[in-house]
């Protein structure tokens, strides 16, 4: 079948899945008041794909079907540049506000595809084949994948498999004939009522004993015994000028339990090898995966830059501070768009012709990233102050006794219009004030781990790559 259209895609999504929300159990996730308009968002995704076909879809070189390009393994520098337009296409759809839009976890799966042979290490060729089909099949099917890489978080003082007797963390329970028993939970996974499959691969390394947690596997959302706790809801109702956000990228974050939950043996990728669970994340990982999300986040630095430009000129609000703030928004797009260019010039062969790019440039975008992204909102806030919040809603514009008061006392400078400030400034609120726009700085602070973590991280492999020889070849030796 191939790339899907948007009603395949809804029509997938409704199945037995057991999904919550506010304590009831939802049917259809298609239907529901606080998840519909999200699925329909998602759903615009394939559209788009295909209506955007010359940009967005490529044919795969084994099977020949054409996928959405996020979805092929990258082989050259060339695959990475068309990938990279596909990429920016999509992430334009939502002016980048979908952290995880598909393409994000089909561009890690194709990617583990490629570099078959680091998990095939250590007697694992099956889960490695396992691996390599399930890529073919989701290529195939042209499925939706949600992601829980990240243990919940009970004591951080101790190991984190330990917790709670070391039942809360997500492991290995039991087999049956067909398949493994695994039990416990893991978060969060954005998208999981929107997703056809829940892929679990690694997150933080293992200690070499913790056996039973080292699993990577996937499994369809509706498997029996999958509880997907979603977290309250910051969807909209009404209209889209009201809430151009949060009326319709609320992409929801769950918290999956796998309640004694039965994965078929071949959809298991990794069974009891922490050795492979911590040097599949660290093999160019970060790189691929870095690509597909800088290009989002660069896409929605020019879009808070374009906003934020905005809001000045409708109240012709230009001076010196002002300006300082939007260069200020304007530096962190041009950055970001830059470590993107470097690491796509520096791209190279990981290994078995899997082509990356460069690691270096991301690794120090990756900590960057979590600090700008408050500060933009911080930006926003201060040049927007009260007038955030003087947005007559869009049934107060129509209403005929209303709208010429509107019209006067609400009017921009010059000959801004009334409706064309409130357009701005309801944009800027939901994109930095409302409940959903606190979650997405939420998002950006910890998607890919904290700044904190990210740069020490950084620092380490710094100190591993670098030859660091200049202090010495400049500061004359102690005597
Ligand atoms: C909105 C949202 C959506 C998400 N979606 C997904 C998803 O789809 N799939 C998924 O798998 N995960 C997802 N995550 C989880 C995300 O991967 C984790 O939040 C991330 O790995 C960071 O882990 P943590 O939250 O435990 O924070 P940590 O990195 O542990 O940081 C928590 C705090 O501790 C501090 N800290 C931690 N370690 C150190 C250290 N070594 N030194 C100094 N300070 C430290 C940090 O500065 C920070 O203040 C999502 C998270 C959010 C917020």
């Amino acid at each position: 079948m191939a790339a899907r259209t948007g009603a395949a895609y809804l029509a997938g999504l409704r199945d037995s899945r057991e999904v919550w929300l506010n304590g009831v159990r939802v049917t259809d996730v298609t239907a529901h008041p606080s998840l519909a308009a999200a699925a329909r968002s998602i759903a615009g995704l394939y559209d788009l794909q295909l209506e955007a076909g010359g940009v967005c879809l490529a044919a795969d070189p084994v099977t020949g079907e054409l996928v959405n390009i996020s979805l092929i393994t990258p082989r050259s520098r060339f695959d990475l540049h068309r990938r990279h337009v596909a990429l920016e296409r999509l992430a334009r759809y939502s002016a980048g506000l979908l952290g995880r839009s598909p393409d994000y976890v089909n561009v890690t799966l194709a990617g583990f595809a490629g570099q078959r042979q680091l998990w095939a290490a250590n007697g694992n060729e099956q889960g490695a084949a396992n691996l390599v089909a399930f890529h073919r099949e989701v290529q195939s099917r042209d499925l939706a994948l949600t992601h829980a890489i990240i243990h919940p978080v009970v004591d951080r003082a101790m190991p984190e498999h330990l917790a709670g007797g070391g039942e809360v963390v997500l492991h290995k329970a039991g087999e049956t004939a067909d398949g493994i028993i695994v039990r416990g939970a893991r978060a969060l996974a954005t998208l999981a009522p929107f997703a056809d499959e829940m892929f679990v691969y690694p997150g933080q390394p293992l200690p070499k004993d913790a056996t039973s947690y080292a699993l990577a596997f996937s499994i369809p959302m509706s498997t029996p015994g999958l509880r997907i706790l979603c977290r309250d809801s910051f969807a909209a109702a009404g209209s889209i000028s009201d809430h151009p956000f949060s009326g319709r990228f609320d992409e929801q974050d769950a918290v999956v339990i796998f309640d004694d939950v039965v994965v078929p043996r071949h959809r298991v990728f990794l069974d009891g090898e922490p050795e492979i669970y911590n040097k599949v994340m660290a093999s160019g990982w970060a790189a691929n995966i870095m690509q597909q999300t800088s290009i989002r986040a660069q896409v929605k630095l020019q879009f808070a830059y374009e906003l934020a430009t905005r809001m000045v000129q409708v109240v012709n609000g230009g001076n010196p501070a002002t300006n300082e703030m939007l260069g200020e928004l304007w530096s962190y797009h041009e950055l970001t768009r830059a470590a993107v260019v470097a690491a796509e010039a520096e791209a190279r062969d990981y290994g078995d012709g899997v082509w990356f790019p460069d690691e270096r440039p991301f690794r120090a975008l990756r900590p960057a990233l979590p600090r700008w992204f408050p500060r933009v909102n911080e930006i926003i806030t201060l040049l927007g102050s009260h007038n955030l919040l003087a947005t007559p809603h869009s049934a107060e514009l129509a209403h005929p006794d209303l709208r010429p008061l509107i019209d006067r006392y609400y009017q921009g400078a010059g000959n801004v219009s009334a409706a064309e400030r409130i357009r701005v400034f309801r944009a800027a609120w939901d994109f930095s004030g409302t409940g959903m726009a606190g979650r997405n700085e939420l998002y950006e602070r910890f998607y890919l781990a904290s700044a904190a973590r990210m740069y020490q991280v950084a620092h380490a492999s710094a100190q591993r790559d670098g030859n660091w020889d200049l202090f010495d070849s400049v500061i004359p030796p102690a005597s």
